[in-house]
């Protein structure tokens, strides 16, 4: 399986999901049409299939635009409302695309209540829920909710690699860093991240044995202990 970057926006990546190369695209959370279009357009391939993770406009709003071109089966949240969606899924389902790779639904309320995330061995697609070293805003859900979605991702297979949203790796970096001062894995962590953004080259996928070693949401011991984490990076 190949899983490729589209950068939309200032920092967003939409994620092209291909079982081989040439193969049409699953393409997840199109915020924005044109890049997309671009993408296929250089890879001489289509689309597949479409997966939403939450009801946010940079994750939507390209998607009516892809369906009059790409009429596909469109993934998406049960309980967001989302114009477009033709497959409503909600926590535990399990899907098939392109024959035999198989996908199976996380309902991940906190950054929204209808998010959801998208696993397939290996690799999971998480949205606006975890972020490299952070993780999204708490607009809607509680901390007890946030907190048992990211439990719920850290359960995954150490070396599944994590497909987030949003590059905010490098800002997320500083504050875990204020917050694990003497955390090794967390510092060398760090460096790489600093030379990878020094090039202006992607730090995801990461990975959910690496988030277990250096996110300090991800290692926060309890909800009172995530709620405590989230308010101080809202003011970091
Ligand atoms: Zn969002
Ligand atoms: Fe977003």
């Amino acid at each position: 399986m190949h899983v490729s970057a589209i950068p939309a926006f200032d920092d967003n990546y939409i994620w092209a999901i291909q079982p081989y190369d040439g193969a049409d695209a699953i393409i997840v959370d199109p915020g924005d049409d044109q890049p997309v279009r671009e993408w296929l357009r250089h890879h001489d391939v289509g689309i597949s299939a479409i997966l939403i993770t939450h009801h946010h406009w940079d994750h939507t709003q390209g998607l009516l635009p892809l369906l009059q071109d790409y009429p596909v089966a469109v993934y998406g949240p049960r309980t967001g409302n989302i114009e477009g969606i033709s497959n409503p899924v909600g926590h535990g389902e399990r899907f098939s695309l392109m024959g035999d790779m198989p996908f199976t639904v996380f309902a991940t309320p906190g950054h929204t209540l209808d998010h959801i995330c998208f696993y397939t061995p290996d690799h999971v697609f998480v949205g606006d829920t975890l972020f490299s070293a952070g993780c999204g805003r708490m607009f809607e859900g509680s901390p007890e909710q946030f907190y048992d979605s990211l439990q719920c991702l850290a359960e995954l297979p150490d070396a599944t690699s994590v497909y987030c949203a949003h590059e905010y790796t490098e800002a997320n970096v500083k504050f875990a860093l204020a917050v694990e001062p003497t955390n090794d894995a967390l510092r060398q962590y760090a460096d790489q991240v600093r030379a990878l953004r020094e090039h202006r080259l992607k730090t995801l996928p990461s990975t959910i044995g690496i988030e277990k070693a250096i996110n300090p949401f991800l290692r926060a011991k309890s909800s009172e202990h995530f709620a405590e984490l989230r308010r101080w990076k809202d003011q970091f």
